[in-house]
């Protein structure tokens, strides 16, 4: 039995090697077969805590009722229709996401990096049509926005331009959390900010609290847009439905994604009520964008999150892993800081390998990501309780501690 299932692990690996792009470099041995709830079960017949969560994407975890219940009705009345004609689930999810945050107007794309073009395009389009062209737009260094053209302009990694030159022009980047060097980079031809408010992908660093106030109120004081990516801290990811309601601040523009369909690919430009027409008719579209399908997952994401409580659960439960955490770290000496916020969290080892920790919590069934050479991230399903989040810990501390 166990030979004939490492049998299909080598096959699938082979077979990727043969046909896919080696993008993803050396994956992690695994081939997903299926998952239930916080679970995520091998073609090798064992069962892993998913503590990744598809990246931040599977907010209500694997095989929810709710999810699967909207997608395969939704399936079966119709998947797509273009945007020549209105869906329902559309209307409703735009109106729902309106309800609930800063937003005046939304459109849908299919990823994060297409939301984040979608911004982009929305504010150069907006003071484009105001008569008063201003295209530059200043990022984070340490910053990811996604991997289209103008997305990887925006990122400020110069690793994932270089290869791929020229890029879109008009972006400029400056140190993350220093207002001075954000305020001296502006000019009359700045004309829009674009930050994460938890820089994700490159170590899950939280923005400052006073900073981010500090923008928000120089981006008024100067007529300069501020657009907000959320496409991995939105969703109740953080605690809040939107990180930014933390901050005390209201965007001009924000972008979802990730979490938004629960796996499902969507994504979002939410825009308040100045910015929300600064697309005319015929500047911007997409043919899956807003899709019935998605939509239909993205409204049973939310009702799920509200109807369960589940904002209240990430927040009990971050409190939980951030105090546990901390005491292994006392414990074991090997974990220098965790940073985060809610179910989106940064454990920074003090010596030791990230990637062999992962392969380690790998060994002993806990699925993670490792980012750069010390951080562990994690960002499992807002369902996780606190006697899986314990698991999780005390498999952490016994791979900290060398234990078999
Ligand atoms: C993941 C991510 C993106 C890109 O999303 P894709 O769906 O992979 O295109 C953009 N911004 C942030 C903050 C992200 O975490």
């Amino acid at each position: 039995m166990e030979e004939l299932k490492d049998e299909k692990l080598e096959q699938i690996i082979q077979a990727d090697e043969a046909f896919y792009m080696p993008v993803f470099g050396k994956r992690v041995p695994l081939v997903v077969d299926h998952g239930k709830g916080v679970y995520l079960y091998g073609t090798n017949g064992k069962k892993y805590m998913d503590m990744i969560g598809g990246i931040a994407v599977n907010t209500l975890g694997h095989d929810n009722g709710r999810l699967v219940r909207a997608i395969s009705s939704q399936a079966r009345k119709v998947i797509h229709c273009c945007n020549y004609y209105y869906n329902e689930p559309q209307t409703m999810l735009a109106k729902k996401l309106v309800e609930m945050s800063f937003a005046d107007k939304v459109f849908f794309a299919n990823s994060g990096a297409e939301a984040n073009e979608g911004a982009i395009k929305l504010a150069r389009g907006f003071w484009y049509h105001k008569g008063t062209p201003k295209p530059k737009i200043i990022t984070a260094t340490m910053s990811f926005h996604g991997r289209t053209m103008a997305t990887i302009a925006a990122t400020g990694q110069e690793k994932f331009r270089e290869p791929f030159g020229p890029v879109t022009p008009g972006f400029e980047y400056v140190p993350y959390n220093n207002l001075e060097a954000l305020k001296n980079a502006c000019d009359a031809q700045t004309g829009a900010i674009m930050l994460e408010l938890i820089q994700g992908e490159s170590g899950v660093h939280p923005a400052d609290f006073d900073y981010v106030q500090a923008v928000r109120k120089f981006c008024t004081e100067n007529k300069i847009l501020l657009i907000i990516d959320e496409v991995q801290t939105g969703v109740g990811r953080t605690g809040t439905f939107f990180a930014y309601e933390q901050y005390g601040i209201q965007p001009d523009i924000l972008t979802l994604a990730k979490g938004l369909a629960g796996g499902v690919p969507i994504g979002a430009v939410l825009a308040n009520k100045m910015t929300g027409t600064g697309f005319a008719p015929g500047d911007h579209g997409s043919t899956f964008g807003g899709n019935p399908l998605a939509c239909a997952a993205g409204l049973a994401v939310v009702n799920e999150i509200e109807s369960k409580g589940l904002l209240s659960n990430v927040q009990s439960v971050s409190a939980y892993l951030q105090k546990k955490l901390n005491n292994v770290a006392k414990k074991t000496g090997k974990i220098a800081e965790v940073r985060g916020k809610g179910l989106l969290l940064g454990i920074e080892l003090d010596s030791g390998s990230a990637a062999d920790t992962k392969m380690n919590l790998f060994e002993k069934g806990f699925l993670v990501s490792s980012i750069g050479s010390n951080v562990i991230r994690i960002a499992p399903p807002l369902i996780l309780s606190k006697f899986q989040a314990i698991k999780f810990i005390s498999a952490l501390q016994d791979v900290l501690e060398g234990k078999e």
